[in-house]
């Protein structure tokens, strides 16, 4: 497993509709790994292909908190079936928007079908945090970002303060 570099905002990738994928092979438990190590060492709860800069229907997902206890999922070509009306908010933060975090609505509960790394076809109910996290890690597979969710008067302020974090941040590479 090796750890990857995260695509911050703003960036046309992060924009990138990702494609689905036809078969579940090393290559790809190859990325998968490497996804969930870079996901746990920012660390985060979710994360889709795309914020490592590759356009693939792929996601991991943890959102134990007991670090003994780790609960990966896999979710490749994922496909919500269902949302509930019920809503929810939570606090969302996003591993390619560093240091900001908004409260977004969202349906309480989704159904969704996905192949898991083994391959295989399934289903899961997902309803509080891990509801949440499918659907903002989804909404990255469709380019989509949490700040979307937010007024134009929000959004651009973030993006203004990420451009200006991402200059720090090279003149320090430098
Ligand atoms: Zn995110």
């Amino acid at each position: 497993m090796s750890k990857r570099k995260i695509v911050i905002e703003p960036d046309p990738i992060l924009r990138k509709k990702s494609d689905s994928i036809e078969k579940v092979d090393q290559n790809l438990r190859k990325l998968l790994d490497d996804m969930l190590e870079t996901m746990y060492a920012a660390p985060g709860i979710g994360l889709a292909a795309i914020q490592i800069g590759i356009p693939k229907r792929a996601i991991v997902i943890d959102v134990t908190k007991d670090d003994n206890k780790k609960n990966p999922f896999y979710l490749i070509n994922p496909e919500i079936t269902f949302t509930s009306k019920n809503t929810s908010v939570y606090e969302e933060g996003c591993l390619s928007l560093p240091g900001h975090f908004a409260e977004i609505e969202r349906p309480s509960e989704c159904h969704l079908n996905y192949v898991d790394y083994e391959g295989k076809q399934k289903k899961l109910k997902a309803k509080g945090l891990l509801a949440t996290c499918i659907q903002h890690e989804v909404d990255h597979l469709n380019g989509v970002l949490f700040i979307d969710y937010l007024s134009k008067i929000k959004k651009d302020m973030i993006i203004k303060k990420l451009i200006k974090y991402k200059k720090e941040v090279s003149k320090i590479i430098l």
